[in-house]
Formats: C-alpha cells, sequence, structure tokens
C-alpha cells in the first residue's frame, strides 16, 4: 500500500482538467457503448463457429506484410495443430473475401476450399488419427469486414494506419484462425513487414526491428501464453515512441507505448497515470499477468479502447479507459469469458476495476459520483438481469447497462457482503485456479470461488442480484422513542421476479455534533427496529456511501407508534420457516424457549455466541398451534408469540 500512496501523490499534482476534462474522464456506460458498438454492428447473422473441432489449436507462426496506406494484407500463417480423432479434413475460419494462394501440410501442397464464405476447408493426402501437424496457409486480398471494424484502414493527420479489432467475431475477416473461445493458442509468433517510417505493434515481447534490404523494416513479436484468436492484433502506422518502466514487490514491469507522433507529448502526459493503476491492480489480484513479456499500448483512431492481450489499442490513454483495458488483461485476457453470455466475467470487472481506481487514486468525491453515475445507469430502466437470458441478442449480449454497469456493482455489492479481505481474496482465488488461470471460465467457476472464500451459499444473493431483474426501493419512517429511535423499514421491488432483497443495510443516523453508521440485516419489508446511538438524532441517511444498488426515502413520522421491546415475526402464520426480529438490537439473548399453548416449554436452545437480533426458525416439526417465543438473558427476558398453520 506504500508504493500506492506515493503514486496517489503523483496523481493528484496533475491538472485536474488531464484527469477529469471530457476527454479524460470517460464513464463506464461510454466505454461500454464504443464496446458494445462493435457487437451491435456485427452483421453476421450466425456468427459462432464449432470449426476446429477434430483439432487442439496449439500454435501459429504469422508473416504478414502490411503497408498501411493501401487497405490490403499478405503473408502466411504456419499453425501446429494435434490431431484429435480420425479425420482428413480440417476447417479454419476464414472469409472468402481473401484469396489463398496455397496451403502446404508439412511441406507437400495439398487440396483446399471453401466449404462456406467463413470457412476453409483444408484435405490431407492421407488420413490422419493423432500427432501434430504444420500446416502452412499462403493468402492475400482486402479483409471485408464481416465484424464491425475488424481490419481497419484510418488516417490521423495525413498519416494513414490500419489497425484490427476482432473481438467478437472478426478474426476470421483477416486471418486463417480458429475463432472458438474455448480453444486458446498455447503462444504466438507474429512478424510485420512494413514500409520505412512505419512501426508494428503487436501481442507478447518485442524480439527484433530489422531492416531489410529493400528498406521495408520487419518487426518480430513473440507471446508465451495462452490466447484467443480475438485478441491477436496488429497496429501500424508512424508511430513515435516512448516507455515506462513500473516496479511492484522488486518485478520490473515494461509498458511499451506506440503513440501519434502529433500526441506523443499529450499521451506522455496521460500514461503518469498508468503505473498508479498498474500497482493498484497487482497489489488487489496479483502481479500483472505477463509481467516477463510488457504492457503497452498502440494508439490508433478506434472508438474506445481493445484489450489485445499485452499491447491494447487505445483511442487515448485517458484515466478510465486506462483503467478499463488495463483490468482486462486479468479479467478477459488472463481468463477469458467460456461464451459471449458470460461477458460480464470480463466486462463487469473492467468496469468495477475502473471504479477502484477512482476509489484509491481520485478524491473521495470523484469515487463517490463513479457510484452513483453507475447507480444511476443501472436504475434508468426498472428490470434486467446481469445474466444474459436472450442469447440470441447481441445488444442484450453487450448491454452497457446490465453486463457492464448492473455486472460491476453486482461485485461492488458482494464485497460490501462479503468484506474487503474475503472478496479480494476470491477474486485471487479465481484468477489463480489451475483450471481456469490462462484458460476461460463459466459464471458458475465464479461463484464456486466467491461460495468457497465466504463459507456458505451465496445462491440467494445470485438468484436475486444476477439472475434476477431490478433492484430494491427502501422507505424508513422514524420517531424519536425512549433515548432513541424507532424505525419500520419497507421495501418494495421494481421487477416482479424479485420479491425481496435480504441485504445488511447500512444506516447512517445524524446529530447537531456526532453521527453513526449501523448496519442492519434486513429481513421482510416492515421490519421494525429500535436503536440507542447516544446522542440526539435528527437526520437519518440509508447507505451515504451507495454500497447497495436503490431508491431510498426517509420519512420522519414522529406520531408512530413502534413498540420498541416486541419480537416480530415474518411470516406469521408460519409452516416451516420462521423469520424472528427483535427491535432492539443492544438485546443479545442467550437462550430461547418456545413454548406450546398448554405454557409447556417444548425447547430450549443457547447457541453458543449468543442469538443474533434478527435469526430463522425452523418450526416444522412443531403441530398448528398457538405458541409463545421468550428470549432470556440473565434476568431480563422478551416474549412474543406466533401462529404455526399446517396446509
Ligand atoms: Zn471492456
Amino acid at each position: 500500500m506504500h508504493k500506492i500512496g506515493s503514486y496517489i501523490i503523483v496523481l493528484l499534482s496533475l491538472s485536474s482538467a488531464m484527469l477529469y476534462g471530457q476527454e479524460d474522464s470517460w464513464s463506464a456506460e461510454r466505454i461500454a457503448e464504443m464496446e458494445g458498438a462493435r457487437f451491435k454492428s456485427d452483421k453476421f447473422s450466425s456468427p459462432k463457429s464449432s470449426n476446429g473441432a477434430n483439432y487442439d489449436w496449439k500454435y501459429a507462426e504469422c508473416f504478414w506484410q502490411i503497408d498501411p496506406a493501401v487497405k490490403y494484407i499478405s503473408g502466411k500463417v504456419n499453425h501446429t495443430v494435434e490431431i484429435l480423432n480420425e479425420t482428413d479434413t480440417v476447417f479454419f475460419d476464414l472469409s472468402d473475401a481473401l484469396t489463398v494462394n496455397s496451403v502446404l501440410v508439412e511441406g507437400q501442397n495439398v487440396d483446399f476450399l471453401f466449404k462456406d464464405p467463413l470457412t476453409l476447408a483444408i484435405v490431407f493426402a492421407e488420413t490422419r488419427t493423432s500427432g501434430e501437424v504444420i500446416i502452412e496457409i499462403n493468402y492475400e486480398g482486402i479483409p471485408q469486414a464481416n465484424s464491425f471494424l475488424s481490419f481497419t484502414q484510418s488516417f490521423h493527420g495525413m498519416a494513414p494506419e490500419i489497425y484490427t479489432l476482432s473481438e467478437p467475431y472478426g478474426a476470421r475477416d483477416w486471418w486463417p484462425c480458429k475463432q472458438t473461445l474455448t480453444d486458446k493458442l498455447d503462444s504466438v509468433f507474429i512478424e510485420i513487414t512494413v514500409p520505412e517510417g512505419q512501426k508494428a505493434g503487436s501481442n507478447g515481447k518485442l524480439l527484433y526491428e530489422n531492416v531489410n534490404s529493400n528498406g521495408r523494416v520487419s518487426f518480430g513479436w513473440k507471446h508465451r501464453y495462452p490466447i484467443p484468436a480475438y485478441l491477436v492484433s496488429l497496429a501500424v502506422t508512424n508511430y513515435a515512441e516512448f516507455s515506462q518502466t513500473i516496479v511492484f514487490e522488486d518485478v520490473e514491469i515494461n509498458v511499451l507505448n506506440y503513440v501519434y507522433p502529433e500526441r506523443l507529448e499529450n499521451e506522455q502526459e496521460r500514461s503518469e497515470a498508468l503505473p498508479g493503476l498498474m500497482i493498484l491492480f497487482s497489489d488487489l489480484f496479483g502481479i500483472y499477468p505477463y509481467a516477463d513479456e510488457k504492457y503497452g499500448n498502440c494508439q490508433a483512431s478506434i472508438p474506445g479502447g481493445m484489450e489485445h492481450t499485452t499491447m491494447s489499442t487505445m483511442t487515448n490513454l485517458n484515466f478510465s479507459l486506462s483503467a478499463h483495458e488495463l483490468a482486462h488483461q486479468w479479467f478477459g485476457d488472463k481468463i477469458t469469458c467460456g461464451s459471449w453470455e458470460d461477458i460480464w466475467l470480463n466486462e463487469s470487472f473492467a468496469t468495477y476495476l475502473t471504479g477502484l481506481s477512482y476509489e484509491h487514486l481520485t478524491t473521495p468525491d470523484d469515487w463517490q459520483s463513479w457510484k452513483s453515475g453507475t447507480q444511476g445507469s443501472v436504475k434508468s430502466q426498472p428490470g434486467g438481469s446481469v445474466f444474459v437470458n436472450d442469447t440470441t441478442s447481441r445488444d442484450r449480449i453487450f448491454n452497457g447497462r446490465l453486463s457492464y454497469n448492473k455486472g460491476a456493482y453486482v461485485l461492488h455489492m458482494l464485497r460490501w457482503i462479503m468484506g474487503d479481505a474475503d472478496f479480494f481474496l476470491a477474486c485471487r482465488n479465481y484468477l489463480n485456479d489451475p483450471n481456469l488461470a490462462f484458460g476461460f471460465a463459466y459464471t458458475p467457476d465464479l461463484i464456486a470461488h466467491f461460495e468457497a472464500v465466504y463459507g456458505s451459499d451465496l445462491s440467494e444473493y445470485f438468484n436475486n442480484w444476477f439472475y434476477g431483474e431490478g433492484f430494491p426501493t427502501y422507505s424508513l419512517r422514524w420517531s424519536p422513542a425512549q433515548a432513541g429511535i424507532a424505525f419500520s423499514l419497507e421495501q418494495t421491488t421494481s421487477h416482479p421476479s424479485v420479491d425481496f432483497y435480504q441485504m445488511p443495510l447500512p444506516i447512517q443516523f445524524i446529530g447537531d455534533e456526532r453521527d453513526t453508521i449501523i448496519t442492519f440485516n434486513h429481513q421482510f419489508s416492515g421490519e421494525q427496529f429500535y436503536v440507542q446511538p447516544g446522542f440526539d438524532v435528527k437526520q437519518i441517511q440509508i447507505d451515504p456511501d451507495l454500497w447497495i444498488i436503490a431508491d431510498k426515502q426517509v420519512i420522519y413520522e414522529p406520531d408512530s407508534d413502534i413498540d420498541i421491546n416486541a419480537i416480530s415475526f415474518q411470516p406469521n402464520p408460519v409452516s416451516s420457516r420462521l423469520w424472528v426480529a427483535v427491535r432492539n438490537p443492544s438485546f443479545v439473548a442467550e437462550t430461547y424457549s418456545i413454548i406450546n399453548s398448554e405454557g409447556k416449554i417444548i425447547r430450549t436452545i443457547s447457541p453458543s455466541g449468543g442469538i443474533r437480533t434478527s435469526f430463522e426458525l425452523d418450526v416444522s416439526d412443531l403441530a398448528a398451534g398457538f405458541y409463545i417465543l421468550r428470549l432470556t438473558n440473565g434476568n431480563s427476558s422478551k416474549t412474543g408469540s406466533f401462529l404455526v398453520a399446517k396446509p
């Protein structure tokens, strides 16, 4: 944390216009809108591909010739694949807008054809049953954008540029690959040859920058980590270059920035926030996953940014966009969503880590406005789940309000319930799970890690907040009562899919000189409470730090008549599970007894650790009838009655 502290000073010394000018502080919704636009603009109607099921895609060596002045690609890709079952044909994802000149298997020319406009079929000379095969594909052409911006030529000033953006289905527009999310290359080598004066950025470590005899320059990049097709990228223009070295726990992390020469000073200034972000995320989630290679940014005329592994493609290096794309290196790149329906595993985390950047690296006011802005987005409509309930709708999958903002708040609320230590431990366990790390994950994998650390079932939480739709509205009515405050807490929900959100609710009691926040475990609507904060309460505020997505209303009702000593029961009559709530939270009982209508004690229990002010009681073994519950602590006791009804 000491290191983070030193970066706060650096950040605060930057001009506020730099951090928070319109260009420099983008809302999560703006980033989401631009990222989502890719998917919405994807014109291909049945985008999923099952090509490559009969082989394991292991290694690719790519050799590409790019001149940013001409929208064209030519080159070859050598694929190493392992055959999984007997076959004489393998399929690669590739658009037939490109011309395939030849295909060689183990150095021998073989037959090939486009099975459909997006599938290249390669026919082996003989049937293969197993083993590794090297397949060389030579191709060229003008990539057609079946997927939005997949291979884009553009200009900054008068200078031409070419960059790629393959998420979700655009990789095959410009290179032969296996486009599934669930088979990553083990590693990839990329050589990009460009005209003199141009630079080519890509994934992994820069091995060489060679000037060829014809004056063209070859950039050789090697990435030694598993990577899916859509995260392989290139960006070429007349870049200026600057580096940063960030030290985290004695490890040096190199950052390589390729930016427009005319923007060099601006981007250098903006990049001063990057060390703070890198150290914060490494501290919370484990060291940057590709520390032995690099992190980098390639500037391009891209709307927003794209988290290409170790080399994000960025419209500029503004604070919130830098945080979002860097965060994806852990959540999205190290662990990739196993299907696009699980996109929240990428985007909720990237959005939430941007929030954490505001929490740790800016002012309390900026953190508060990040939270209220994110909540405001979620609450702008009464329904909608983070869970993708319509997998045919790309607009739904990449919905900024739900997959980004509500998802981020589902994480924030879980942190509130679990506490910081457990929440961040569960996140690190997820990232380090050997079955998931550098692979892919589905939503139940993440939930399992949260439950393992929390030590109990979180299904009600996820049913309400992840699968369910909407959010609660709290209505609190209070009055002074016997040197304290009595209040009732009602809750309605914005969508019928959730009856009630059972949440620990922080409530702030404010006096003239003092204030205090007490957290109440809200078990049912209409639950009544009595507290003695120890000072004269003038005002009450629900959840002042915005932990919970909710609308809130506080009403002062001095005439309300709440029996501060009572116990309340929900539901009443009851058949099996009864919620018991003691209004006065300062009364901690040691023993509870259930007494039947004949006055006979039929159950007495003294749980270790005492009895909380509200708890659940299993009464399914009781016969129908009238019962009294007595809570005892030494000489003082409280009683209440409930009715058991049997169907
Ligand atoms: Zn994102």
